[in-house]
């Protein structure tokens, strides 16, 4: 079976579900499973979990030897660890890596381990928007916000593999105080950072605060159906994803400043919704940038992809980093 050599595993562990495939080096996905993660309640859990999946992909593909594994962080890359993952909580200290290794010794596996913004930015590398490009950066906007970068074809590690939080990069400015709109606490226990505007829980919390005035308003956990009444013109809503568009044009005129990449990618559930928040980035970055680094054409929404997680850490096995 000469097409096993050109086979791999995408593993992505996210916080609702774990989706994982096998998929042609083409990118063509040629099987998919999706399980919930709520039953994961310590490390076995997981590890069972991920052994189901995997059992039944070496029934069908017997020569499979490669496995992409991307999963939110913090993590140790070098020795293979989750080391915590705030969504699935029980996770801890979990050397995923030397487990799966040793369950499937037989197999002769190569394992890689990568964090989920990293595998994102890979993904768009091998099999997205950034196929021909050998510099850029990709933003994912989702649950939270993260980001990766590539540099001279090669994805930037950084020290300890944790880079590129630009989720956590602080973003406040005049037209924020200005308007006395309240500064929400980010997980990581600072104010002012991006994701506490432009992801699920930074919209969730500033529709509410921009709908209190509303007597009827009713508390609304699905972005979805904000950006649906921003569609309809419904003030309160509209102001949110203004706001999610004045903070991510600042960071973006930050990261443009900084490194100047000739591509920058925005993925993830929220780009979905680009449509309500580009005018007011495009604003902030023709306001904030010099003319010699304003250029419109180099900011590309992929419009969400349900396989990206899959195929972000399957490209994994066709980068050689992070061998185990
Ligand atoms: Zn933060």
């Amino acid at each position: 079976m000469k097409e096993n050599n050109e086979i791999a595993v995408g593993i992505d562990i996210g916080g609702t579900y774990i989706k994982a495939g096998v998929i042609y080096k083409s990118g063509k996905i040629i099987e998919k499973v999706k399980i919930e993660t709520k039953h994961i309640k310590k490390n076995l859990d997981l590890i069972n979990c991920i052994t189901r999946i995997l059992d039944e992909f070496f029934i069908k593909y017997p020569l499979l030897n490669k496995i992409g594994i991307g999963a939110p962080g913090p993590l140790d890359v070098n020795k293979g660890i989750m080391l915590k993952t705030p969504n699935i909580k029980g996770i801890n200290n979990c050397s995923i890596i030397s487990l799966l290794k040793k369950k499937y010794q037989k197999n002769n596996i190569t394992l890689f381990l990568e964090n989920d913004a990293n595998c994102a930015t890979l993904g768009q590398k091998y099999f997205g928007i950034a196929k021909k490009n050998s510099n850029f950066v990709v933003i994912t906007l989702g649950t939270g916000v993260g980001g990766g970068l590539i540099l001279n074809n090669q994805l930037y590690t950084g020290s300890n593999n944790n880079i590129f939080e630009i989720g956590h990069t602080h973003i406040i400015s005049q037209e924020f105080l200005s308007d006395r709109i309240p500064l929400k606490k980010c997980g990581c226990g600072s104010y002012g950072c991006l994701e506490t505007f432009i992801s699920i829980k930074g919209i969730l919390y500033y529709y509410d605060f921009f709908n209190k005035d509303n007597i009827n308003a009713k508390k609304n956990d699905d972005v979805s159906k904000i950006a649906q009444l921003a569609q309809k013109k419904y003030k309160p809503a509209q102001k949110t994803f203004e706001l999610a568009g004045t903070s991510l044009g600042i960071a973006l005129s930050n990261i443009i400043y900084l490194i100047n990449p000739p591509l920058i990618v925005i993925t993830g559930g929220l780009s979905v919704f680009s449509d309500l928040f580009e005018k007011k980035m495009y604003d902030v970055l023709k306001k904030r940038l010099m003319k010699a680094f304003y250029q419109k054409n180099r900011i590309k929404f992929t419009n969400g992809d349900e396989n990206s997680g899959i195929l972000g850490a399957a490209s994994l096995c066709f980068e050689k980093t992070s061998q185990h």
